[in-house]
């Protein structure tokens, strides 16, 4: 029960799906600011299970992801950390994950599914781009000054109508591939993402560090 049970209220649920391979305050900074902006309840934090875009990609274990996840959103009271995508065998979809809260909460709420900007170009053309637009609004996350030219050339060329609601995070040129570079490289991951989440990736030895028993790198 992430959302009250008042029958005449629309709850606002956030999703912000992602690897999350790690997840960093660039993910964290959007969803935040979509909590404010657009007023939402709560935002939901979904590692996916298996990436249908990175089955060729070598990918933590859905476990890793969750736990930093869970890390990384553990003090924020509107933030939760879903084992959804990770718990189910397969692929994930997006548009089956939209269809199934749906399916939970009826509709007694909105969804706004949070996404880099790029992704929404993209995400228009995906074979299930009818019933997500039927589904959700969504949230494109855009540096500031950023050129919405292509998503909105993707989003008139649609034949669905979609709700799009584009947010400026600064934080915007943090990634996750960024971040495994520093760590394959023994560097600091301070500020980038939260320390418990930096703490978790060197405990667990991901992305190609080993520590020695005194912290520094072998
Ligand atoms: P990678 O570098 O491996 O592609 P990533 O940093 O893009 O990782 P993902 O887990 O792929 O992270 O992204 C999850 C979602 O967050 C996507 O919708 C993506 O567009 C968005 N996103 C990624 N980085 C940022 C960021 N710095 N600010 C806001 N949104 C982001
Ligand atoms: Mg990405």
């Amino acid at each position: 029960p992430l959302l009250g049970r008042d029958p005449k209220v629309t709850y606002r649920l956030g999703i912000m799906g992602g690897t999350f391979d790690p997840i960093h305050n660039g993910h964290l900074v959007a969803a935040e600011q979509a909590f404010d902006d657009l007023g939402l309840d709560v935002v939901v934090f979904m590692p996916a299970g298996r990436p249908a875009f990175k089955l060729d990609k070598k990918v933590s274990s859905g476990e890793d992801r969750y736990a930093m996840t869970l890390l990384a959103t553990s003090d924020n009271p509107h933030f939760v950390a879903s084992r959804f995508e990770v718990d189910r065998p397969g692929v994930t979809y997006t548009a089956d994950t939209l269809e199934i809260l749906r399916g939970i909460y009826a509709d007694n709420v909105e969804l706004y599914f949070i996404t880099g900007a790029d992704a929404i170009a993209d995400i228009v053309r995906w074979r299930d781009a009818g019933r997500i637009a039927r589904l959700a609004h969504l949230v494109g996350a855009t540096r500031p000054g950023y050129d919405l030219a292509r998503a909105e050339r993707a989003i008139e060329g649609s034949p669905f109508r979609f709700d799009v609601t584009y947010l400026e995070v600064p934080a915007l040129a943090i990634s996750s591939s960024y971040l495994r570079g520093r760590v394959s490289r023994g560097q600091s991951l301070r500020y980038l993402t939260p320390d418990s989440v930096t703490g978790y990736i060197h405990k667990h030895n991901l992305y190609g560090v080993r520590q020695t028993r005194y912290g520094s790198v072998e």
